[in-house]
């Protein structure tokens, strides 16, 4: 074997703070309409921040939590934290109590940074997170109250009474060092409690080149990117790391998802490629017309299957489609980019429209295949034979956080993702349905067996399943199919009320439904493919 000649320089997070300093000084971050500011700036705070971290005993491979919308403080985190080797931990805002103090307790967060706003979702848990030593808090405009406690510190403060490292942090990575965590974001488990995925800098730095690959998603330097997809989740599709490494300016559209606010936000950025989940571009639909999106080049939609419907009326409104984009928290999470090639140019329209349908095809580097879900068998990539989707590549996930979960891999060490799906001749990947017992709200998770136990505690309540329901605003909602023990007069009423402390108030199901039986396969098992055909 004959070794190259190369140079063996780590791919590292912290090279993105010189790039941003020696090229893009000058290029601008702006948050919700209301500040903006340069990467010169936004690099002098993460090396500030840098020493704040030192100086507050935040130890090397600490995880350090997010709390926070989409603004310039929580991109300045995205940098300083990773490059200086501790792990960024974005926590989902929408997340019930309990989910949250299992996640902060499970990723023993050392720190959290809080955006004032949010505190009061989080702060009644602080008690119980004894292990978190500092709760920082990012100023807004809101007037939640700070509590006098001295865990709680000011991050403007901190910021500007630190001076900044004036070291090259990228130097002070090893070579072997491209594999430390860099990242850490949670995903609902199917079964059990939510797991942790651990990007490292290799990995998000090579998902971050993919992000920059021409023909995809191709962030250039003369993007103005807006992520609308939430930063923390999976790292807002990499596309803040992404728009970083090229250049590109970013609009960061902060709390509100308000459509007059993403919608006049993207005109007055002049925005050229925005992402977000179906729901949001659902909801800004009937705005359109009212703005100017003439600077727009690439809309993308993902999380959840984006309805051919709705991206053609994109298509028709500003003349650009939603573009697909498959993925998931595992695999940072970008893994297939829809969209047509040239050999379709001069295709029918009903072909265009079918093939921009589709969840696309893999990224560079990314390896997608099928696996026949009774013998294992790999289906023909025909575009008609289902199979579960499994995915190999170099950001993609190879276990979880402090957890066996040897189910979700094969033995050959691909990821199993719970989606049914065809493959076809080109490579393109269709999704048919999901093998996971979730259900997917406005991009955001809902676990039907947990669901299922919090209506299933009730003492009158002797069967239960919780289904999606299609749904023309969040994608699917839940609804519950119960058997009540005899003689009882309970309601749905009764049983919202039941459910409504033990979940997050947007997991309560849409509608209680009452049958004599649920349905059941001849083995006797619960049927959810009965019940769901009853639903759709
Ligand atoms: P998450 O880890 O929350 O990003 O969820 C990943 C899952 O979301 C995937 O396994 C799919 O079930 C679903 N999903 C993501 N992108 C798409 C898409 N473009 N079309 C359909 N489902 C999607």
């Amino acid at each position: 074997m004959l070794t190259g000649l190369m140079q063996p320089r780590p791919l590292t997070i912290a090279h993105l703070v010189e790039r941003l300093e020696q090229l893009f000084a000058h290029k601008t971050v702006a948050t919700a309409g209301t500040e903006r500011v340069t990467y010169a700036e936004v690099a002098d705070h993460a090396r500030r921040l840098a020493t704040v971290l030192d100086d507050l005993d935040v130890p090397v491979g600490a995880r350090v939590a997010t709390f926070a919308s989409n603004n310039r403080r929580h991109l300045e985190l995205y940098l300083a934290v990773p490059a200086t080797k501790r792990v960024l931990h974005t926590l989902n805002i929408r997340l019930s109590a309990e989910h949250l103090e299992y996640i902060v307790d499970h990723a023993e967060d050392d720190v959290v940074f809080v955006e004032r706003a949010l505190l009061p979702r989080i702060w009644p848990s602080a008690e119980r997170l004894s292990r978190v030593r500092h709760w920082i808090v990012l100023p807004d405009d809101s007037d939640a109250a700070v509590p006098a406690d001295p865990r709680v510190l000011d991050y403007d403060e901190l910021v500007a009474g630190a001076a900044p490292y004036r070291g090259c942090l990228e130097d002070a990575f090893a070579a072997e060092e491209e594999n430390l965590a860099a990242g850490l974001c949670y995903t609902s488990g199917t079964t059990g409690p939510p797991k942790g995925v651990l990007y490292s800098h290799r990995s998000t730095m090579l998902h971050c080149l993919g992000t920059l690959a021409a023909g995809l998603v191709g962030i250039a330097e003369s993007d103005v990117v807006m992520p609308i997809v939430p930063m923390f989740h999976a790292n807002a599709w990499g596309l803040p790391y992404g728009a970083m490494l090229a250049g590109a300016a970013l609009v960061l559209p902060g709390p509100s998802a308000e459509p007059e606010h993403l919608l006049s936000l993207m005109a007055r950025e002049r925005v050229t490629l925005a992402a977000a989940v179906p729901t949001v571009w659902t909801s800004l639909l009937p705005r359109l017309d009212d703005h100017d999106l003439s600077g727009l080049r690439m809309l993308l939609g993902g999380g959840a299957a984006v309805p051919a419907s709705l991206s053609e009326a994109y298509r028709a409104r500003v003349g650009l489609p939603l573009t697909h984009s498959w993925g998931m928290t595992e695999v940072s999470p970008v893994g297939a980019i829809g969209g047509t090639r040239s050999r379709h140019a001069g295709a029918a329209e009903e072909e265009q429209v079918a093939v921009r349908a589709a969840q696309g095809q893999p990224m560079p580097l990314v390896r997608l295949r099928l696996s026949d879900v009774e013998d294992g068998h790999e289906p023909p990539r025909d575009g008609r034979s289902i199979g579960e989707l499994q995915v190999a590549g170099p950001w993609v996930a190879s276990g979880y956080f402090r957890v066996e979960a040897t189910d979700a891999f094969t033995e050959d060490g691909w990821l199993r993702t719970g989606d049914l799906a065809t493959i076809d001749g080109e490579g393109y990947v269709r999704l048919a349905d999901r093998m996971k017992d979730l259900i997917k709200s406005g991009g955001e998770w809902i676990s039907s067996v947990e669901l299922e136990a919090a209506i299933a505690s009730h003492p009158d309540v002797a069967e239960v399943a919780v289904v999606a329901r299609p749904d023309p605003r969040w994608g699917e909602r839940p609804i519950a199919y119960v058997v009540l023990r005899e003689g009882s007069a309970t309601s749905a009423d009764d049983l919202a009320r039941h459910v409504s402390p033990l979940v997050a108030r947007w997991w309560l199901p849409d509608e209680f439904v009452f049958m004599p039986v649920l349905p059941k396969t001849g083995t006797g098992k619960l049927s959810k493919s009965a019940l769901r055909a009853r639903t759709a």
